[in-house]
């Protein structure tokens, strides 16, 4: 199974969120179809912070599964859930035919206290790993830090925790955005170093509007070379250029990650098929 997703020398993949509303589903399976007509290996589909809205996850996710026919990748978080709730969204997920999650420790939201937030069931995702994998049939991934996590005390600390992911079952990992590749090859070298040899999917986001940047950096950490924040001073009050441009950096980065080898690119598609299109349409497969 695993085999499929990667099968293809090179894999392409998107991340997508389900509706916030439940009256979008139609709009959402909509944007879904678009995406899926650019063929990705896989789609995954986020959790909403802190465990809420998980049913809405299993919905988009059992679409891209059994209406279009791609692997879905359902992600799942510990923060907001317990063993039995876990147990419950993985019951969800075999009903639907989806074989895969990525299983993550999610962030605190902002209505979590701290006590709500340390009260969970599995402190980590590789917690959480272990105790899916031998409970269930899901087929795991977990996240990685191409700048390490912002909790972490060191790069060298948070590869040892991703090796862990790996040796708790993981069968591939999708990274974090990130908006200079020579972070992403340091980053790769010292994985394999530390004898992390599953597939890692670099995560890139194409930054469309000047406002989209700002969110990003809040939410992922990720730091924004000279080019990037040239690009959003030279275009960022102009809606069309910047969009022009932001698509064109992430295409200039994926291809530079081509060039160097990586050929496996996730794409934080944010429900975007145009953009998406676009990028996809650019890059050789
Ligand atoms: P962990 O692997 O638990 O790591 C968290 C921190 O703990 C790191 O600093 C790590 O080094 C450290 N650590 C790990 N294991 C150990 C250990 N055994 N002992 C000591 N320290 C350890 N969030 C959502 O809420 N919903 C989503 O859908 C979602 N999707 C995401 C998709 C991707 C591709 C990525 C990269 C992130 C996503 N997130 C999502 C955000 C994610 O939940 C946060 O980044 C969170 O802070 C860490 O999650 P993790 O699974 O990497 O945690």
């Amino acid at each position: 199974m695993l085999q499929n997703m990667f099968a293809h020398k090179r894999t392409l993949s998107f991340e997508v969120f389900p509706p916030k509303k439940d009256g979008d589903f139609e709009s959402a399976f909509q944007v879904m179809d678009e995406l899926g007509k650019l063929s990705p290996d896989f789609i995954s589909v986020t959790y909403g912070a802190g465990g809420s809205r998980a049913g809405k996850t299993v919905e988009i996710a059992s679409y891209i599964q059994n209406t279009l026919g791609i692997d879905a990748v359902a992600h799942v978080t510990c923060v907001g859930s317990s063993r039995e709730s876990l147990l419950g969204v993985a019951e969800s997920l075999k009903e639907q035919n989806v074989r895969y999650a990525l299983a993550l420790r999610g962030d605190r939201p902002k209505d979590m206290t701290d006590e709500q937030f340390a009260s969970r069931d599995f402190e980590h995702a590789s917690d959480m790993m272990e105790f899916l994998g031998g409970s269930t049939d899901l087929i795991m991934a977990g996240a990685c830090y191409p700048e390490k996590h912002y909790e972490s005390f060191s790069m060298e600390a948070d590869l040892n925790h991703l090796k862990k992911k790996q040796e708790a079952g993981a069968k591939f990992l999708i990274s974090q955005m990130f908006f200079d590749n020579d972070y992403y090859y340091s980053f790769l070298e010292k994985a394999q170093k530390k004898g992390i040899d599953i597939p890692i999917c670099a995560g890139i986001m194409p930054i469309t509007s000047a406002r989209q940047l700002g969110t990003t950096i809040t939410l992922s950490g990720s730091s924004i070379p000279k080019a990037l924040s040239d690009l959003i001073a030279a275009y960022g009050d102009n809606k069309d250029d910047m969009r022009k441009a932001g698509i064109d950096y992430a295409i200039r980065q994926i291809r530079d990650l081509q060039e160097n080898g990586v050929n496996d690119i996730h794409i934080y598609a944010m429900n975007k098929p145009k953009a998406t299109g676009e990028i996809t349409a650019a890059i050789y497969r």
